[in-house]
């Protein structure tokens, strides 16, 4: 048996590749509770011709390969179950182009999202798919995330024109091209966004971008009960009134922001909402109208045009609200469910979450993307507790019967990784999974590419 490590310096530099305990452990694990994997090496391509030398030399040694953006998913997405190697693409992070004068800008995958959006604002333009965290592009893409404007800009999927990727043998293939209309042959771009690093390994994105809003108006509406603020979602939505964000967040969880934050929220489940517009007369039309659908659905307190300030500490205190329930929760375990239906059956989904956990007597919190239907429960167990941990998987694989009886799906935006597997042939039927693993096994023969993951070979 050869040396991996040393046949991996040989391909690349001695810098690029390691054997470290610590920069192993640093990739055995997500921020999701599965158990860590350790990998046998972690390699830093710096070039798509880097990422290319590995896949073939791997590919032909039946080696296990892991990609991996910024760890931070929580799904277990890029653990390395079968050990290997983690390719880390954190140093291909270059913005290559912004075209400005179309709205999009080509970019590898290593570069996180938060810092190319820092770049991109001073040209006054964004990249809207806007997970919690601040993510890799490459993560971003593999995992479709989404977050707190695809209400009104879509999901990843929905902001990407075209790819490069390195397939399993070391091939390096163009897919998509930069017009924002495209006709032409299978849709491969599509395919690779969302597979979590199964099918192949993206070297390169080119993204839509917009234009920051030049007019917004941010507000916050709390009510007696979470079914009728997913009321006052439905409503929303129904009249038309394209949200810029709009996101519920439960009693719980307003009770731990205004602990451990600075904000003064009013107590009881909340709706944070955002609008914008090219004029200030659009918003004034529109907000009115949000006012009155919260008042005619119970609103007990509803805080309107708050200044930009204030809305950068509002969203700010949204995206900080998973580590502000961690540090609430000393020392314990915790689950992230995220399921999502029609915007039709959310109010019925969020009654349900809501039911149920009471009925299982569980601690955690409902925090979600409501305007596109998606629901996440933070549960929080005592780390080692087997029984409180199977009360809280139990939850979450009855979401997942509830939002599939709904007509949604398993996964709104966290992916399949480890835990939704099992669902999968619920979601998509017998036929169509076997046409996904006939995909893979011809996308990556050898199966080296994230094994474990998606689909259970
Ligand atoms: C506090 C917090 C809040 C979050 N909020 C949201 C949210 O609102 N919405 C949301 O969607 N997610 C959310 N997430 C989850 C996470 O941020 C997303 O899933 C994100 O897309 C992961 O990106 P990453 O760069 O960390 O990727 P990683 O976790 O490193 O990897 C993700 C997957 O992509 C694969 N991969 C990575 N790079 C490549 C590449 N170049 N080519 C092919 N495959 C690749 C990996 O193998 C793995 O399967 C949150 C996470 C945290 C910790």
């Amino acid at each position: 048996m050869f040396d991996l490590a040393s046949a991996l310096k040989s391909l690349l530099s001695a810098d690029q590749v390691s054997t470290r305990r610590g920069d192993r452990e640093q990739h055995a694990a997500d921020q999701s509770a599965y158990a860590p994997s350790t990998p046998d090496v972690v390699v830093w391509p710096e070039t798509t011709a880097d990422v290319s030398a590995v896949l073939r030399f791997a590919n032909e040694h039946k080696i296990p390969v892991t990609p991996w953006g910024a760890g931070t998913s929580i799904e277990g997405n890029p653990i390395p179950v079968k050990g290997g190697v983690v390719l880390d693409l954190g140093r291909m992070n270059r913005i290559i182009a912004i075209h400005e004068e179309d709205f999009q800008v080509t970019v590898q995958p290593g570069a996180l999202y938060k810092d190319m959006n820092k770049v991109l604002g001073r040209r006054g333009l964004f990249f809207p798919p806007d997970p919690g965290a601040n993510a890799s592009i490459g993560g971003m893409l593999a995992n479709n995330a989404a977050g707190t404007r695809t209400v009104k800009y879509g999901a990843t999927r929905d902001n990407v024109l075209g790819l490069e990727v390195v397939l399993a043998d070391g091939r390096i293939i163009r897919t998509g091209s930069r017009a924002v209309k495209q006709s032409s042959g299978y849709d491969l771009t599509h395919l690779f966004v969302g597979s979590e690093g199964t099918l192949g390994v993206i070297t390169e994105a080119t993204l839509k971008l917009h234009p920051l809003p030049a007019h917004f108006s941010a507000a916050t509406a709390a009510f007696p009960t979470v079914e009728a603020a997913a009321a006052a979602v439905f409503d929303i939505i129904a009249a038309g009134l394209e949200p810029a964000a709009l996101e519920l967040l439960d009693e719980t969880t307003i009770h731990i922001l205004n602990q451990e934050t600075d904000l003064d929220l009013h107590p009881g489940p909340n709706l944070f909402m955002e609008f914008s517009g090219s004029s200030k007369a659009a918003l004034a039309e529109a907000l009115p109208l949000v006012e009155e659908i919260c008042r005619e659905n119970g609103c007990v307190h509803y805080q309107a045009g708050v200044g930009r300030q204030e809305r950068a500490r509002l969203w700010e205190a949204r995206h900080s609200v998973f580590e502000a329930q961690v540090r609430h929760f000393p020392g314990q375990d915790y689950i992230v469910t995220d399921t999502a239906t029609p915007i039709s059956r959310y109010p019925e989904m969020i009654a349900y979450a809501h039911e149920l956990m009471q009925a299982l007597d569980l601690v955690g919190s409902i925090v979600s993307h409501a305007g596109d239907g998606n629901v996440h429960v933070i549960l929080f167990y005592p780390r080692g507790d087997k029984a409180a941990r199977a009360k809280v998987l139990e939850f979450s694989d009855r979401m997942v019967e509830k939002a599939l009886g709904l007509g949604g799906t398993i996964t709104g935006e966290h992916g399949v990784g480890l835990g939704k597997q099992k669902f999968m042939a619920r979601e998509h039927g017998a036929e169509a999974l076997a046409l996904m693993r006939d995909l893979k096994r011809l996308l990556d023969p050898n199966g080296i590419l994230n094994p474990g993951k998606v689909l259970d070979l």
